[in-house]
């Protein structure tokens, strides 16, 4: 797809690592698969994607983790 912040580069499959700050909990989640604007860098992720992202964030905030660093692996 075309890049929405540059709209002139396109994106390609690729892993990220994400990092999400949310309350007390920040968690790094590493090989996240994104797609990533050739021109910009821009990334996107998906919506099935963020969903898992978020399960790993709660899984930290249950364990009592103020930081977690993790590999990406789908729900
Ligand atoms: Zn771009």
């Amino acid at each position: 797809m075309t890049c929405i912040a540059c709209k002139k580069g396109s994106t390609l499959p690729g892993k990220v690592t994400v990092t999400i700050d949310k309350g007390a909990t920040v968690v790094v989640i590493r090989d996240v698969p994104a797609h990533v604007c050739s021109t910009c860098g821009e990334e996107y992720i998906d919506a099935d994607t963020m969903r898992d992202l978020e399960k790993l964030v709660c899984a930290a905030q249950k364990a009592g983790l103020n930081i977690a660093i993790q590999h990406f692996k789908a729900a």
